[in-house]
C-alpha cells in the first residue's frame, strides 16, 4: 500500500471518529480531556512540529544548492520574476472568481446571525515601507530562529550567489550543501512515514471539536467558498497547465494527493513546504534549481485559496450589513486581497486576520469577521490545500518554461512514490 493511500484512509477514519465523538461524547469530560485534548492534541501537535522543524533547514540548504545550479543572477531574476508574476496573476483570477460567484449567489442576503458575536483580535497591517525593509534580514540567525521565510529566502539567495562566485572554496561548500540536502530529504521521508498517525490525530481533533452546528447558519457562505475553491483549483489550474504549460493536468492532480492531504490536515502552507518540495521534485520532475526557490516563495506569498475566502467574505459581510459595493470597491478588493496574500503567512488562520485589511479598504465593518469565524477552521483547511496546489502549479509552469521540468518523471506514475513499508533510508546516501 502506498503512503498516500494510508494517509487518505487515516483522514477518513479520523473524520469518522471525530464526528462520532462530537455526536456522542461531547459532554463526557474524560473523552474530551484524555482523548480529544489529550492524545489527539499531543500527537497532532508533535506531528506538525516535526514538519515545521525541517522547514528552515530544508529551505535554506536546498535553496543554496538551487541558486548555484541556476548559474547566474540573470537566470535567477528571470525565474523569480516569472514566479511572482504568475503567483500574483493567479491570485487576482482567484479573487475575481470568488467575487463573481458571491455576487451571483448572494449568500449574505437575508442572513440572520444567531451565534453570539465572537471576540476578535485585530492587528494593523504592516506598512509597505516596513514590508520592504523587513525583506533584508539584519540578523540571519534571528530570521531562521523566528522562521521569517522571506528573510531566509533572501539570505539563501545571496549566499548561493556568493557560493557560485567563490571558486574552488565555493565548490567545497556546495558539495557539502548538496549532501546535506540529501540528508534532510531523508528526514522528510522519515517524518512522512508517521503521517498516517499525525493526520489521523489532527483530523479527529478538528472534527471532534467542530460540529455541524456551527455550519448550518453559515451554510450559504461555506458552500460559495467551496464552490469558488473548486472552480479555481480544477478550472483555472488545469486550463493554465494545459494551455500555457502543455502539461496533462490529470497527472498533476493525481500526484498531488498526499501534498493536499498534508495541507488540509495541517492548515499551514508553511508546515507543508517539505512535502511540497519533495513532491514537486520527485513526483512532478521539477528540478531542484526551480522548486527550491518557487515553493517556499509560493508558500509565503501565494494564497489563492485565502484570497477566495476573502472575496466571498467581503461580499457576504457587505450583504449582511446591506452595504452596496461599487465597481471601484470590487477592484479595490481584488487589489488589496492580492497584496494581502503576500503579507499572509502560511500558518493557520492568518487569512481571517488579513481580511480586516480588505474590509477596511472598502469601508466595511471589521466586526463582520466575527460572523464567519465559526466555520473558519474547516475553510482554512480547504483553502490551504488550494494555496499549496497553486504553489505547485506555478512551480511546474516556471520549470517548464525554463526547461527545468523532466517530463519523463512527470508522466511516470511510479516516480517518487513512497511505500509505507519501505526501509526509510536509501542505501546510496
Ligand atoms: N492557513 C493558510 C495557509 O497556510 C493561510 C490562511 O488562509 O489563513 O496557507
Amino acid at each position: 500500500m502506498t503512503l498516500t493511500t494510508q494517509i487518505l484512509m487515516a483522514m477518513v477514519a479520523g473524520a469518522a471518529l471525530g464526528v462520532l465523538i462530537h455526536l456522542t461524547a461531547a459532554d463526557i469530560a474524560f473523552v474530551q480531556s484524555a482523548i480529544v485534548d489529550g492524545v489527539f492534541e499531543v500527537v497532532g501537535a508533535m506531528f506538525v512540529s516535526a514538519l515545521k522543524m525541517m522547514v528552515v533547514p530544508l529551505v535554506f540548504v536546498s535553496l543554496v544548492g538551487g541558486v548555484t545550479a541556476l548559474g547566474d543572477l540573470r537566470t535567477l531574476g528571470r525565474v523569480g520574476g516569472k514566479a511572482v508574476l504568475f503567483y500574483l496573476a493567479t491570485t487576482a483570477v482567484a479573487i475575481s472568481i470568488a467575487l463573481s460567484l458571491a455576487v451571483l449567489t448572494a449568500p449574505g442576503e437575508g442572513f440572520q446571525s444567531t451565534a453570539p458575536m465572537a471576540e476578535i483580535e485585530l492587528k494593523a497591517p504592516p506598512a509597505l515601507e516596513q514590508v520592504l525593509i523587513d525583506l533584508v534580514p539584519s540578523n540571519p540567525v534571528a530570521a531562521m530562529a523566528s522562521g521569517s521565510m522571506l528573510q531566509v529566502i533572501v539570505f539563501a539567495l545571496l549566499f548561493g550567489v556568493a557560493v557560485s562566485a567563490a571558486g574552488e572554496g565555493g565548490r567545497h561548500v556546495l558539495n557539502f550543501f548538496n549532501d546535506l540536502n540529501a540528508v534532510i530529504m531523508r528526514m522528510v521521508d522519515l517524518v512522512m512515514k508517521l503521517a498516517p498517525i499525525g493526520v489521523f490525530a489532527l483530523i479527529a481533533k478538528t472534527f471532534a471539536t467542530q460540529g455541524a452546528d456551527v455550519l448550518s447558519p453559515l451554510l450559504g457562505y461555506f458552500l460559495v467558498v467551496i464552490g469558488a475553491l473548486l472552480v479555481h483549483s480544477l478550472g483555472t489550474y488545469s486550463a493554465v497547465l494545459y494551455l500555457l504549460g502543455r502539461l496533462d493536468p490529470r497527472v498533476f492532480y493525481a500526484k498531488l494527493r498526499s501534498v493536499l492531504a498534508f495541507a488540509f490536515s495541517t492548515a499551514s502552507s508553511n508546515a507543508t513546504i517539505p512535502v511540497t518540495l519533495k513532491a514537486t521534485e520527485e513526483r512532478l520532475g521539477v528540478s531542484n534549481s526551480v522548486a527550491a526557490f518557487t515553493v517556499p516563495l509560493g508558500a509565503t506569498i501565494n494564497m489563492d485559496g485565502t484570497a477566495i475566502m476573502q472575496g466571498v467574505a467581503t461580499v457576504f459581510i457587505a450583504q449582511v450589513y446591506s452595504v452596496d459595493l461599487s465597481l471601484a470597491d470590487y477592484l479595490t478588493v481584488i487589489l488589496t486581497a492580492t497584496l494581502a496574500s503576500i503579507g499572509t503567512a502560511g500558518v493557520p488562520g492568518v487569512g481571517l486576520i488579513m481580511l480586516a485589511m480588505v474590509l477596511g479598504q472598502v469601508g466595511l465593518p471589521v466586526e463582520g469577521i466575527a460572523l464567519i469565524i465559526g466555520v473558519d477552521r474547516l475553510l482554512d483547511m480547504l483553502r490551504t490545500a488550494t494555496n499549496v496546489m497553486g504553489d505547485c502549479m506555478v512551480t511546474c509552469l516556471v520549470a517548464k518554461s525554463e526547461g527545468a521540468l523532466d517530463e519523463a518523471i512527470y508522466y511516470d506514475k511510479q516516480a517518487g512514490v513512497t511505500r509505507s513499508a519501505a526501509v526509510p533510508a536509501r542505501a546510496d546516501v
